[in-house]
């Protein structure tokens, strides 16, 4: 792998928040201003392969395979209908990776070595989206990256887990993967005419300070009918609000992504 990839993973172990709506826009953001990125889809539902058009019967090799060195990263990434994005999808035999890998004392650093044993990615940003559990396939994600991206869900019980979370990025920092840091948490659905929602960002910017990116995501319908035609937001409707937050959430990550790497 290039040394200037830059591996971040999107994290919460709540369902629900907005992992995959901002994998699949994020990197279709990224794309859209010229980076080369791929997808790792870490979930076994596949939303984001379903969000970026995979269509279950095309997905020959997945992230499954990946994990348990069946295939390695640029044999399993598809290339999507977004120019300079690729997918690496999931499948549901994902659901019995836990068990299969649990023994192996390597089982933590799968997708890492994968990473790092598949030669020079032509990707600039790798995104792994993770399903809603801190479980081994979220530890793996995590020991793979440089950074965690965390959504946080405009509503009463937005910070409820969050120090579970970054607790469990202080644990994986401290053990096998030093240079992990925290990219940013973005608020997610926001809308602006409910009080509990301002509230809501105003609690989590005093609490997480400049860990907050300044980007919220507002709630959009466009945003959440995008997947249904197995399109991104920015494709299906770019100057909707949603796709429009996504780009604008891009350009922080990647002058967060420039102050890590030079850290
Ligand atoms: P997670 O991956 O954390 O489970 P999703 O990204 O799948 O969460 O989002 C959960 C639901 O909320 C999905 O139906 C999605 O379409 C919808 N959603 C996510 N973000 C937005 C948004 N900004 N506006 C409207 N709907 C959204
Ligand atoms: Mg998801």
């Amino acid at each position: 792998m290039d040394k200037s990839t830059r591996i971040i993973t999107v994290a919460n172990q709540k369902g629900g928040v907005g992992k995959t709506t901002t994998a699949i826009n994020l990197a279709t953001a990224l794309a859209a201003i010229g980076e080369r990125v791929l997808v790792v889809d870490l979930d076994p539902q596949g939303n984001a392969s379903t969000g970026l058009g995979i269509d279950r019967q095309a997905r020959q090799l997945s992230s499954y395979d990946v994990l348990t060195g069946g295939a390695d990263i640029p044999a399993a990434a598809m290339e999507t209908a977004v120019p300079g994005l690729s997918i690496v999808p999931s499948t549901l035999d994902l659901l019995g990776i836990e068990m299969e890998i649990s023994e192996a004392p390597d089982r933590v650093l799968k997708l890492r070595n994968a990473l790092r044993n598949s030669g020079p990615l032509e990707f600039s940003y790798v995104l792994i989206d993770c399903p809603p559990s801190l479980n081994l396939l979220t530890l793996n994600a995590m020991a793979a990256a440089d950074s965690v991206l965390v959504p946080l869900q405009c509503e009463f019980f937005a910070l409820e887990g969050l120090s579970q979370l970054l607790e469990t990025v202080e644990q994986i920092r401290g053990s096998i993967n030093r240079q992990l840091g925290i990219q940013g948490i973005v608020l997610t659905m926001y809308d602006r005419r409910n009080n509990l929602a301002n509230q809501v960002v105003e609690d989590v910017r005093a609490y997480m300070g400049e860990a907050v990116y300044e980007t919220v995501i507002p709630r959009n319908v466009r945003v959440s009918e995008a997947p249904s035609y197995g399109k991104p937001a920015i494709l299906y409707d770019l100057k909707c609000s949603g796709s429009q937050a996504y780009l604008q959430l891009a350009s922080e990550v990647i002058r967060r992504e420039r102050r890590l790497q030079a850290a």
